[in-house]
């Protein structure tokens, strides 16, 4: 269709352009068939793919210029409501002139479409109570998706969609101080690769428990079909339980953490069960051979682990509690232990040479887990530092665990707490969380991004802004927060520039392409996984490649070697899971 009109035009095109233009083919492809008759939609008018709940601003985003729009029924192209769309503002971060068709006093519950008169028609989206709860499920399902060591099958919703067993033949790399073989299964393979890294572990998993404990009402009655489903522990703990098994074997007999297992250099472009590759869990190469950071990021996971497995499973509660009291013991006597990629290792370094951030972390877990004053004691001694990182939200990362410090401490009602920290860590989340409000309100492409945010994983940029607004609401309860919030999550699904819905097989329009080797092996995309997104840093061969002069939003491109733009990963995927259930019913 669209495809051989629009590759007829290149042929004057310069080469830089017909790569970039090439790049964006798969942005023409319509996944869904049209009705007969039905005009293909336009990627000049950006929705949210999936939709908008009945409650809050709705809006769309036009590209080119136009006057009224209408917002019509799927089913029968009946227009149900018209408007005027905004003035256009010049918006440097995408180089797009961005109009706003706002439809917010539209509130009847439905599939629609804008269509604008000379410009055309966008994507099928939903407008109802709790449009985000098949993402979040697709979202989960996501790292069912990357479990390693077990055989995964997405059907029969996603037939194909399924691996043996990988990766059974794991080892100690003499790096570790140990040798020999080693117990192999759990865990997720970290992104489009095949590793596993206690580090990137930490927030990822961490922030699966935090969902729970934040919004578990929303969450308990979501069975995400999964092998445990059904056996009375809700389903998003289940799955993060996966994760945290591997992460516990990764503890060594002294309490220390090993940074990571992954064979000696990546695998090939092959399905998981093809890498034969062995799995070695990977230490500093000299005494004490594990890691300050991995270890303090175990020790807060299993410390909240210790809570919210509590109710399920005492006993794997407790184990939990003790790993972490194991782990904060070893950390507290090794404080500078960091880790680099050994000589003949290759694979992710998650180099992080500060580790005083995952300590303050572990203390604030471990504080709220047990009341206990020696954990309140080192938290007290140490916050203020890290105080002035909520200044530039998003603050968190895998590398940057201070906010989750400072909020679980905030949050939390525990013994010994000090109103005088509790205030300032929510007064200088409060200030911030309002600055991004203010900027998202003003922004051309309504979204909280900066130009500098288009680095690396800059859509788990996007979704931890989205975290920081709703953190920012637990303290202090404000529909602007919660708005701003869902405005990142409308970028990410749809509303941006390349009118692209940036999770796999999710909404009519999403990415095709993501560097993950399982969709390479399948021949298509995996469903239900968050590309990095655009990367002004053009770190690979095919950014390189693109025009020089791009605006940063539009530094991306839809195509498996994109490992800069368009890889997949754990650690913005839970920013993601977190994002929609802060966006649940
Ligand atoms: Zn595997």
């Amino acid at each position: 269709m669209a495809n051989s009109v629009f590759l007829s035009s290149l042929s004057s095109r310069s080469a830089k352009e017909l790569v970039f233009l090439v790049a964006l083919t798969a942005l023409f492809v319509a996944p869904v068939a049209l009705a007969r008759g039905q005009e293909a939609p336009t990627v000049a008018i950006k929705v949210d793919q999936v939709g908008y709940p009945l409650d809050g601003p709705k809006d769309a985003i036009v590209s080119v210029l136009g006057k009224t729009f209408q917002l019509k029924r799927s089913a029968g192209n009946a227009v149900v409501f018209s408007g005027t769309l905004a003035q256009p503002k010049a918006d440097a971060i995408t180089g797009d002139q961005a109009q706003i068709a706002d439809f917010s006093s539209f509130n009847t519950p439905g599939t629609y479409y804008i269509d604008i008169p000379g410009v055309g028609r966008s994507w099928n989206f939903t407008l109802g109570a709790n449009v985000y709860q098949r993402a979040y499920y697709m979202a989960m399902r996501g790292f069912y998706a990357q479990r390693c060591g077990t055989a995964v099958d997405m059907g029969p919703e996603f037939p194909g969609f399924t691996h043996p067993a990988c990766h059974l033949h794991g080892e100690f790399h003499p790096t570790s101080g140990k040798s020999g073989e080693r117990d192999n299964i759990g865990g997720w393979h970290d992104a489009g690769d095949y590793g596993r890294y206690t580090v990137n572990s930490g927030i990822s998993t961490g922030l699966l428990l935090w969902a729970w404990e934040i919004y578990a009402p929303r969450l308990k009655d979501i069975a995400l079909n999964i092998p445990e489903t059904g056996n009375g522990t809700p389903d998003i703990l289940n799955e993060a339980r996966w994760n945290l098994e591997w992460m516990l074997k990764m503890q060594d007999d002294d309490g220390g953490v090993w940074h990571k297992q992954t064979s000696e250099h990546f695998a090939a472009f092959i399905a998981p069960q093809d890498d034969k590759l062995v799995s070695d869990v990977i230490g500093t190469g000299s005494a004490p051979y594990k890691s300050t950071c991995a270890t303090a990021d175990l020790a807060s996971v299993a410390a909240i682990a210790a809570r919210v497995f509590k109710p399920f499973d005492a006993e794997f509660a407790a184990k939990n509690l003790d790993a972490a009291r194991r782990a904060w013991d070893w950390a507290e006597k090794n404080p500078n232990v960091t880790f680099r990629n050994p000589h003949g290792i290759s694979t992710g370094d998650y180099g992080d040479h500060i580790c005083s951030d995952e300590l303050l972390w572990a203390a604030a877990e471990l504080g709220r887990t047990t009341g206990e004053s020696a954990f309140s004691d080192y938290f007290l001694g140490n916050y203020a530092h890290f105080l002035p990182v909520l200044d530039s939200p998003p603050a968190q990362s895998w590398s940057q665990l201070a906010p989750m410090a400072l909020w679980t401490y905030a949050l939390s009602h525990q013994k010994g707490e000090d109103p005088k920290a509790v205030a300032a860590i929510r007064d200088r989340t409060l200030a911030a969380a309002n600055a991004v409000v203010e900027r998202t309100h003003a922004s051309p492409y309504r979204n909280s991004m900066k130009a500098t945010d288009y680095i690396w994983g800059s859509n788990g940029v996007a979704a931890g802004y989205g975290i920081y607004l709703l953190i920012a609401n637990q303290f202090s309860p404000n529909p602007n927060f919660t708005d701003a919030a869902r405005d990142n999550l409308h970028y990410i699904l749809g509303r941006n520039t390349f009118s692209l819905s940036w999770v796999t097989q999710l909404g009519e329009n999403p990415f095709q392409h993501p560097h993950h080797r399982p969709s390479a092996a399948t021949g298509k995309a995996w469903p239900g996984l968050m590309s990095g997104g655009p990367n002004a840093g053009r770190q690979d061969a095919v950014l390189a490649k693109l025009p020089k002069d791009l605006p940063p939003a539009k530094v991306y491109a839809d195509q498996t070697p994109s490992y800069a733009s368009n890889e997949i990963a754990i650690n913005w995927q839970a920013s993601l899971v977190f994002l929609l259930a802060g966006e649940l019913q």
